[in-house]
């Protein structure tokens, strides 16, 4: 264990200290201080001061766990998270107030509204790939909605992990928010302690253990989960800016984003001339680079991307090399895999692009409604009908027309899956709804207080009861 009481990591010791923390958090929660608005927002300000005073050694954590350079470390982490605390901080006090309903005439007089209150005490468990943002951006949700929070970085980006460790008690109440590092087991210890809420971040595999570990004590979950998103290309579209702007998802993090484009099915007609441009931006964006791969996260994932190339049938129009001993894989992009292969049938989650012919925009949307849901739709076109078709015919947690991944830098919109991709949703407002609970509330006088309301009930009244209730 840590010196510092607000962070435990995961030795030996962890599993006997985590009971002890939570039952500190609930102390904290039950004294009501976390509740004020002001607590709240001097919390987004600790968030907003981290991020800002701390950007160098975020960076370094993130090269040391990735390999990722300063600006990609600001872009992928730092930017949304720093986004979502400001835009938090602003409203917050807006968000909290109670809004009053118009009540039927049945329930008159009296006055009704929603009241907001935290949930209490709850658990944000993080990912890897982007191991700040996944992290901090619920606990600005959590934060936002006046409840304690118990921070579980992954352990697969372990400098992240222990740079929160050390930070996050500095900048946030320490009494209210405590991080503990550790693994899969970790993770299944603390949600034996019962929360109020859990939010995870992962695949939708330890997406089901999390929700079976959190049944038990009823604890509702937010789960925000990956999956296959498709980018569909519509003959009609900028094919110089769709391959760019698909090409970028397979640099950014290497590829290794919930929602980067996952496959891409281009109309027939166009194709080609797609493929081509693609390899060419991915060339454009990888000129300078000295190594011909990008970095992948552990050897687990390295060997499950290695895998897909080695038994890809598809035609490789670009890379398709790996080397183990850095852990990198070149940018690839695949013409015509077999939709059965592992490449087409699992979440890719690096930096291989799958790229599929089809003949009509109804081919499409019978190929991505054949799979499970995911977590972003992309269309490229510049038909308002293939628009509308593909928003309304195609089940997925977003969509995004034209663009891809912008999304997750809009907190006005609210983010998550659907089905397979996800349960629940965050950002902005929406985070802030996740994380209270709403209560309702109907006050009444004490008068009027008719007898007839009451047992027994005669002829007329039970004629009267009725009338009332059809207003
Ligand atoms: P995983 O789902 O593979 O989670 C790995 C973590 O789960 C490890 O810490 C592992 O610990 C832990 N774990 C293993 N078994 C259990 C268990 N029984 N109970 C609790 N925890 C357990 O996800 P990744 O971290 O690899 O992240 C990749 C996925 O996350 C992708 O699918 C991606 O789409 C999704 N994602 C979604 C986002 C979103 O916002 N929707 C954002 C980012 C990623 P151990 O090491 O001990 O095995």
């Amino acid at each position: 264990m840590t010196a510092n009481p607000s962070t435990v990591t995961g030795t030996v010791d962890t599993d006997a200290a985590i009971p002890e923390i939570v039952g500190s958090l609930r102390t904290t929660y039950a004294s009501g201080r976390t509740r004020p608005a002001t607590w709240r927002i001097e919390q987004l300000r600790g968030i907003e001061r981290l991020l800002a005073e701390r950007e160098d050694e975020i960076a370094d954590a993130l090269a040391e766990d990735h390999g990722r350079d300063a600006f990609e470390a600001w872009m992928t982490d730092i930017l949304s998270t720093k986004l979502e605390a400001a835009y938090a901080r602003k409203r917050v006090r807006r968000w909290m107030r109670s809004r009053p309903r118009p009540l039927p005439l049945h329930q008159m007089p009296a006055l009704g509204w929603v009241q907001y209150e935290p949930l209490g005490v709850v658990l944000v468990i993080g990912a890897w790939n982007g191991p700040l943002t996944v992290t901090l951006g619920p606990l600005v949700a959590a934060v936002s909605a006046g409840n304690c929070a118990v921070v579980k970085p992954s352990e697969l980006a372990p400098a992240t992990s222990r740079l929160l460790a050390r930070l996050l008690p500095e900048y946030l109440d320490a009494d209210a928010v405590t991080v503990v590092e550790g693994d899969g087991h970790t993770t299944q210890t603390l949600l034996a302690q019962g929360f109020d809420h859990v939010f995870f971040t992962g695949g939708t595999e330890i997406g089901r253990k999390i929700l079976a570990g959190a049944a038990p004590h009823l604890t509702p979950v937010t789960l925000e989960l990956g999956g296959k998103s498709p980018a569909i290309v519509m003959r009609d579209a900028d094919l110089a800016v769709t391959a760019r702007r698909i090409a970028g998802t397979k640099v950014l993090i290497s590829g290794q984003a919930c929602i980067a484009a996952d496959y891409v099915l281009a109309e027939r007609a166009v194709r080609d001339e797609l493929v081509e441009r693609i390899v060419h931006s991915l060339n454009e964006f990888r000129a300078d680079e000295t190594q011909p791969g990008v970095r992948i996260v552990n050897e687990r994932q390295f060997d499950r991307l290695a895998g897909y190339l080695a038994s890809t049938e598809a035609t490789v129009a670009l890379g398709g090399g790996t080397d183990r001993a850095s852990l990198t894989i070149e940018p690839t992009v695949l013409v015509d895999p077999d939709p059965g292969e592992a490449v087409m049938r699992e979440e890719i989650f690096g930096p291989i692009l799958p790229v599929l012919a089809v003949d009509s925009l109804d081919e499409a949307i019978a190929f991505v409604n054949a799979r499970p849901k995911p977590l972003a739709a992309y269309v490229f076109t510049r038909s308002a009908r293939t628009r509308r078709r593909v928003l309304s015919e195609i089940s997925s947690g977003g969509a995004v027309v034209n663009h891809v991944t912008l999304q997750y830098l809009v907190p006005q919109l609210p983010f998550g899956g659907v089905g397979n991709s996800g349960m629940g949703q965050f950002h902005g407002r929406w985070g802030f709804e996740a994380l209270s609970h709403r209560k309702a509330v109907l006050v009444k006088p004490f008068k009027p207080d008719p007898r007839f309301a009451y047992p027994p009930y005669t002829d007329r009244a039970v004629k009267l009861i009725r009338r009332m209730y059809r207003s």
